[in-house]
């Protein structure tokens, strides 16, 4: 066995989501990223004395909405606390949040790592709480400035159970949550611009051990795929130092993602530390089961309900199912282009978006956002397939059109002279020619050697220039050389 196989790794992630409300949580500043530094404040952002917070009822209606969709339960009578530490980017030296009492607790989300079963994450906790502002570094010598544009951003921390078991795991459970909060409207999980910011607590332990190792909590990850790499680099840092006699050290590092290592940050700081106590300007917030089950009622279709629905009435297999709910922009153009096809045409569908078109914007570097191919034009391309219009390989081909920009697939079908020829009279005049021209081919099918089939087949496509219809084409061969 190797030495790493002899650990186990577990990682719990706490991810703050700011929620994108139109203003920010305590004031009627706007929630908006990207403005010139200090623009977007109120004497409430800036902490001045004497200001008092007014909760911002969108907050809890979208924590409540996220809560629900992880399946957690709801607390109905909500305080603040006053979490107390100093940092220039926070200028009323405390940060309003929730401690011991928070929105949402017990919850889980479901996840699919890739190659892996199915896997329950448990959901610790979700609380609200305010963002702090920002502290410049770059481009001034010899001092820093602060941005306050973000203090006041409302975000809910989500915490994990110490459920996951490896970077894979903790990659496919990003990509299931943020497409969660995406999906539901109240995040737009964007990492580069810290929308969408999670910190990883990382241990090992030998196998079959059940208390916990010491953890290292990691942070400055700005994309699920730094995510990953630093998990796997701490594992390996953590496994070398108990493998030399040495011990982990409770603390926070901060990941490289130029040096590609982390590195010792802080020692973690315990709750104490913050001598939390409960925020005496705001008045508890009391949430009644009539406003719960209202958001429960105005929830959009989750998407695991959705990976149920899609291989259910259109006939998919989980994989494919699994990818074209990852998100919803995804599912809605499949289900877009369905429309513009036939419903019994789903599966055939599913397959252009997924192997063809996705598969194209992949190449490309693209999203599915920047695709020139719009799903109804998907949907009718999988449609004239069915009716016999084109053949499949000619299908490509106008997808190949379709991609630089002509439009509609009926027109460049029509302008290209693609379809499909299905006249027996005609196809039956090319079977006769590339027979008559291959008796020594004939014999040896009808000797037994029944592959040259699909020989002749590739000839008769080449002649028509792959417009006859492989049905006609198959049928008169087969009556031809069989009867
Ligand atoms: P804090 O708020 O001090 O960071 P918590 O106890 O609330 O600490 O835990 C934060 C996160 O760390 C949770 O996601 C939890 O699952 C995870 N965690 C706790 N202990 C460990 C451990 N030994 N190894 C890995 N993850 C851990
Ligand atoms: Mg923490
Ligand atoms: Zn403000």
């Amino acid at each position: 066995m190797s030495t790493e196989s002899r650990y186990e790794t577990v990682i719990g992630l706490e991810i703050h989501t700011q929620l994108a409300t139109r203003s920010k949580i305590f004031c009627g500043c706007p929630n908006r990223f990207g403005s010139p530094p200090n623009t977007q404040i109120c004497p409430v952002c800036a902490a001045f004395p004497g200001v008092l917070p007014v909760i911002n009822k969108a907050v809890l209606d979208m924590a409540i909405m996220t809560g629900l969709a992880l399946q957690g339960e709801i607390r109905t009578l909500n305080e603040f606390s006053r979490k107390n530490y100093f940092y220039p980017d926070l200028p009323a030296g405390y940060q309003i949040s929730q401690f011991e009492l928070p929105i949402v607790e017990h919850g889980f989300l479901m996840i699919e790592p890739e190659g892996g079963a199915r896997k329950r994450i448990g959901i610790t906790r979700a609380h609200m709480e305010v963002d702090a502002g920002k502290n410049l570094h770059e481009g001034i010598v010899g001092a820093s400035w602060v941005d306050l544009n973000r203090t006041g951003t409302p975000l809910l921390e989500i915490v994990t159970e110490p459920d996951l078991r490896s970077a894979a795991e903790t990659g496919a459970f990003l990509k299931k949550l943020r497409g969660l909060v995406r999906h539901l409207g109240v995040c737009d999980g964007n990492m580069e611009e810290g929308s969408f910011r999670c910190d990883a607590n990382v241990s090992v332990r030998r196998r079959g051990e059940t208390r916990l190792g010491t953890r290292a909590e990691i942070k400055n990850l700005n994309s699920i795929r730094n995510v990953m790499r630093a998990i796997d680099y701490e594992v390996e840092r953590q496994i070398d130092l108990i493998e030399a006699g040495e011990k982990v050290i409770q603390e926070t590092r901060l990941w490289d993602a130029n040096q590609n290592h982390t590195r010792t940050m802080r020692g973690k700081e315990e709750a104490h530390d913050y001598r939390y106590f409960p925020e005496p300007d705001l008045p508890p917030v009391v949430l009644t089961v009539e406003r719960i089950e209202a958001i429960r009622k105005r929830m959009p279709e989750l998407p695991d309900e959705k990976l149920i629905r899609f291989q259910k009435d259109y006939g998919l297999g989980e994989y494919d199912a699994g990818v074209l709910t990852a998100d919803r922009e995804m599912a809605d153009y499949f289900e877009a282009a369905v429309m513009a096809a036939r419903p019994a045409e789903a599966k055939s569908v599913a397959n252009w978006v997924t192997v063809e078109l996705l598969g194209r914007l992949n190449r490309e570097g693209m999203e599915l956002g920047q695709s020139p191919v719009v799903a109804e034009a998907l949907g009718k391309l999988t449609r004239m397939i069915h009716e016999g219009i084109i053949s499949g390989k000619i299908a490509k081909t106008v997808f190949g059109h379709m991609w630089d920009g002509a439009g509609d697939p009926a027109r460049i079908v029509e302008e290209k002279g693609l379809v499909q020829v299905s006249d027996q009279g005609a196809i039956e005049a090319e079977v006769d020619r590339i027979l008559a021209a291959h008796p020594d081919k004939i014999a040896q099918y009808r000797s037994g050697k029944v592959q040259l089939l699909g020989f002749f087949v590739g000839e008769i496509m080449k002649a028509m220039r792959g417009k006859a219809n492989p049905g006609v084409v198959n049928g008169l061969l087969k009556s031809k050389l069989d009867g």
